[in-house]
């Protein structure tokens, strides 16, 4: 605490990010890093862009990304927005569009970074409770609001919203913005974007830190109708005109490009998700249905942060969160094949 801090300083409290710890033979399951590596088109592009040219700056609207994600999901150059990682498009978001005289909805049990922007930017918010079975309801999404902002599938539970849900929301809630947050969607679900024409306040975040194995990079992106990207593009150029470096923008051109690649990587994950929650299930965890390159689990006989101990006692570091009504369970990124039967043989001696 300092007196040269602003008064919004002292009040804030910050996102604590999963930990990345530096040692050696770890098995990392707690931040959903994919672990198959990006493309190696990725990889070249890169390479070619580590020259002179890096004295230059950057092309600060990122034309040539745009135009690939826009054409591959089929919308205009113009409606889409990218930022460094999706929690620069989160906050930019919170920032531009979620500040009006009613509070922003969110889940009870979801990505906690929402909070953390609601204080940043000073923005009135209500939790929504997930249902008995962790699931988002969203006829609960109903009362007067400055907008909803929910992750499909949700984090960190994984459950999957279907597109049918969210437009029975989208008919309902018409007077403020909609904001699909779909970091996973990739694993199994069924994107929101193909609904951005017809709803003018519908926003999709998506992120290349997950299915594209891109985290280190930071490019995230948002897909919506023209006037609420407007809204970011100010926000943006009036905070960093330059979000996404230039070997970002070629890597992520090729992350869009590559789609073989990317399929198989998101059909390996989904392979082990399946296996993995099986394997669990037969050793006497409760599963939640995974659509996403986590799982969250809890056993009916042992304490969640008991097994969580267990766990890095040998090298296997899992995330656990110690909220109130998840603090029985642990979420647990899908690794390698490898990682996911080391985590199955450590379990299984732990319980
Ligand atoms: C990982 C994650 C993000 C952030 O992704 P970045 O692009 O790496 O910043 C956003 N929302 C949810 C729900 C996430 O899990």
């Amino acid at each position: 605490m300092s007196q040269f801090w602003s008064p919004i300083v002292h009040d804030l409290e910050p996102y604590i990010p999963g930990e990345q710890p530096k040692v050696a033979n770890l098995i990392k399951l707690n931040t959903n890093e994919n672990p198959y590596g990006p493309s190696p088109k990725v990889l070249e592009a890169i390479r070619l862009g580590v020259s002179d040219q890096l004295r230059l700056y950057p092309d600060p609207n990122a034309t040539e990304l745009k135009q690939t994600i826009a054409d591959y999901y089929n919308v205009d150059k113009n409606q889409v927005f990218v930022g460094n990682g999706s929690d620069e498009v989160l906050a930019h978001i919170f920032h531009a569009l979620f500040q009006h005289n009613a509070p922003l909805l969110f889940p009870d049990i979801t990505y906690s970074f929402y909070p953390v922007y609601c204080k940043l930017y000073e923005i009135d918010y209500q939790t929504v409770p997930l249902n008995d079975s962790l699931e988002i309801s969203l006829q609960d999404y109903s009362t007067n609001n400055a907008g909803i902002i929910f992750p499909n599938p949700n984090a960190p539970t994984g459950c999957l919203l279907s597109l049918n849900e969210i437009e029975t929301l989208l008919k309902r809630n018409t007077n403020s913005v909609v904001v699909v947050d779909e970091a996973y969607i990739d694993f199994g679900g069924e994107t929101a974007i193909s609904l951005v024409d017809q709803y003018p306040n519908l926003l999709v975040t998506q992120t290349l830190s997950k299915s594209r194995s891109l985290a280190s990079l930071r490019i995230g992106l948002a897909i919506g109708h023209k006037d609420l990207i407007e809204a970011l593009v100010r926000v943006k150029d009036s905070f960093n005109s330059y979000p996404l470096d230039s070997l970002s923008i070629k890597a992520g051109v090729e992350a869009f490009k590559d789609q073989p690649y990317f399929e198989q990587s998101c059909q390996k994950i989904i392979a082990s998700r399946q296996w993995l929650t099986q394997e669990l299930i037969d050793i006497g965890f409760e599963v939640l249905p995974s659509s996403a390159n986590f799982i969250f689990v809890r056993h009916p006989d042992y304490d969640a942060s008991t097994l969580a101990s267990g766990l890095r006692q040998q090298a296997l570091i899992v995330r656990h969160f110690k909220n109130q009504r998840i603090k029985q369970y642990l979420r647990i990124t899908v690794g390698t094949n490898e990682e996911n039967q080391q985590l199955l043989a450590v379990l299984d001696s732990l319980v």
